[in-house]
């Protein structure tokens, strides 16, 4: 029997299982301790302070 996924990733929207990493991006969900987000490498957060 397949298990429907009754949960989606609020990260990328993408129907995953509930209390597991998402496939997709490897968001996980509520944890224990809360929310683990995942930080993602925004380049382009580079400082602009060029004179
Ligand atoms: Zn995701």
């Amino acid at each position: 029997m397949a298990t429907p996924a009754s949960s989606v990733c609020p990260n990328c929207q993408t129907a995953k299982m509930p209390h597991r990493i998402c496939g997709s991006c490897g968001w996980y969900g509520p944890a224990k301790e809360g929310r683990v987000v995942i930080p993602q490498p925004t380049e382009n957060e580079a400082p602009a302070e060029k004179a």
